[in-house]
């Protein structure tokens, strides 16, 4: 039978509460006792910004676009000069410029990935989640080991992911050692498929914050990237969607929720906003700063950067928002993100509609599929029984299968991506950002990519699928071969080919 854990918690939520949050853990990362985050500073830059008109902004955001192929973080006012664009033709320039660099750092890759949640008990009282406290639309439930293998056996068997992210409501029942045996299970699934093996690869977190003794768990159970989103840079607007008192009501204890996972060992790391709560060129300013702070300490700035806009959830009221970002507004700022964070992954969610993830897709590397935010909801949906409204944290905008998803990015020209093998031969943190800086990463990625895309066609592709899959795997291979011996060697280049005939004839798992 399965547990939801093996291990010893505090007898209760309050205990636990109060053991959780260090100080010592956030004053050790301030600066005469203030924070990274410089509210009149980034109000200054936006004003210098919105000063700017005409031919003058127009010249500026060229600069700031032209600095941007340079592969490094942008200034506070180039950023400001970028967000103070309304002109839609310039947009359209920035635009333009943000889809050519994604290509130049990541090639025409796409990562796909399914979240996977298992808990959604929460203290916390986040006035726009589903999940918080005293919301009596929500189901609670954390599922026990049994029902995470069986939904990973699901992701891993049916559908055919490779990569998940687990989240966690905030909650003594999911607490580091239970994310970290949930990890575990997760990676010891194995499920037949066609041909080879149906496993996830590589297992994300988006978590609560955690201490730095609760990290080193998550590190030692082999986790790929811990994603703690702000929700909003802006002090006023986190007090008022966050409750004092709550754990989740102390802005720095999660402000340096990355920096403790850096100390940790973790070091790749993801930022995020929630789009909706304050004025979104402010959180662009914010997602800014934090990555220089990042950079400034461990000389690493985030590993991706996600952009979720807020979703209507059950139970709960709307009414109090202010600053919807409209769907021009935010494909505008996906291209600000990318130029100003160009090193960096960019990820966007299944909360988006069909028609806004194709719209920024070329600007982005990674996306879901096959996506259920509900607990246990991929047993449920893949069994007999639909979806349910009540299971889940918000409601989603593209519910379309990995299938149908692989097959609309591969006629947009994409290679679909189901590399892990960054992650698992060391090439993570600081190895991965000078590779992505000089390009060299692309090389390695580049093969993977292939290699892991044809091995998916293999096992879950469906025909036709396979059939426009195929045509981009050889247009691919003919790139590779014009780039020996520039790129490749003749020996690396018979190698790949090698591994890809060996893939085609039932072998699985070969990377580079
Ligand atoms: N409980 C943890 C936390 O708050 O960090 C981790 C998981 S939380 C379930 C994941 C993310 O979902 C949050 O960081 C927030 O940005 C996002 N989220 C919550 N409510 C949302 C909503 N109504 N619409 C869109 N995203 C939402
Ligand atoms: Fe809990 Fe996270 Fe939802 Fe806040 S966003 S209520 S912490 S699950």
């Amino acid at each position: 039978m399965g547990t939801a854990t093996t291990t010893t918690r505090p007898a209760d939520a309050a205990e636990w509460q109060r053991s959780l949050i260090r100080q010592d853990e956030i004053d050790r990362y301030l600066d005469d006792g203030r924070d990274f985050i410089d509210e009149p500073a980034i109000e200054k830059a936006l004003e210098r910004g919105r000063a700017l008109t005409g031919g003058e902004l127009r010249a500026r955001v060229r600069q700031a676009i032209g600095k941007a192929y340079s592969i490094k973080l942008m200034d506070d006012d180039d950023v400001a000069a970028l967000l103070a664009v309304r002109d839609p033709d310039l947009r359209a320039e920035a635009i333009a410029a943000a889809e050519a660099i994604k290509a130049k750092v990541y090639d025409n890759r796409v990562v796909t990935f399914a979240p996977l949640y298992c808990g959604s008990k929460c203290v916390n009282g986040c006035k726009y989640c589903g999940f918080r406290a005293g919301n009596g639309a929500v189901e609670r439930r954390v599922l026990t080991m049994d029902e995470i293998r069986a939904e990973t056996e699901v992701l891993a068997g049916t559908i055919g992911h490779k990569r998940l992210v687990v989240v966690y409501g905030e909650h003594p029942e999911t607490d580091a050692d239970y994310i970290a045996e949930s990890m575990r299970t997760i990676y010891s699934v194995k499920v037949p498929a066609r041909v080879g093996t149906g496993e996830i690869r590589r297992v994300n977190v988006n978590a609560a914050p955690l201490p730095i003794e609760g990290l080193r768990k998550l590190e030692a159970a082999g986790i790929g990237t811990y994603q703690v989103f702000q929700e909003t840079y802006h002090k006023a607007t986190y007090a008022d969607a966050h409750p004092s008192g709550t754990l989740k009501g102390n802005y720095r204890w999660r402000l340096y929720a990355l920096h403790r996972a850096m100390d940790a060992g973790i070091d790749d790391v993801a930022v995020g906003a929630l789009f909706g709560l304050y004025d979104w060129r402010f959180e662009a300013m914010g997602l800014v700063a934090h990555a220089r702070d990042l950079e400034r300490r461990f000389g690493l700035g985030p590993h991706t950067v996600s952009v979720p806009r807020l979703e209507p959830a059950a139970g709960t009221d709307f009414s109090w928002v202010r600053h919807r970002v409209s769907d021009d507004d935010f494909r505008y700022l996906v291209a600000v993100l990318r130029l100003a964070i160009p090193y960096a992954g960019l990820i966007v969610t299944n909360r988006e509609s069909p028609e806004t993830l194709r719209s920024v897709i070329r600007m982005c590397t990674q996306r879901d599929a096959d996506t259920r935010v509900g607990i246990g909801a991929y047993a449920e949906a893949f069994g007999p029984g639909a979806q349910r409204e009540e299971n889940q944290q918000f409601m989603l905008g593209d519910t379309r299968g990995l299938d149908a998803i692989v097959r609309e990015l591969a006629d947009m020209g994409h290679i679909v991506s189901f590399c892990t093998a960054g992650y698992r031969c060391g090439r993570t943190g600081k190895k991965i950002m000078g590779l992505l800086e000089s390009g060299r990463e692309g090389c390695f990625c580049k093969l993977n990519a292939v290699l892991t895309f044809q091995e998916w066609l293999e096992d879950f592709g469906s025909p036709d699928t396979r059939r426009i899959g195929e045509a981009v795997i050889a247009k691919e291979m003919e790139e590779i071969r014009a780039r020996v011996p520039a790129d490749y060697s003749e020996d690396a280049y018979a190698r790949f080919v090698e591994a890809r005939e060996r893939i085609v004839s039932g072998e699985r798992d070969l990377y580079f």
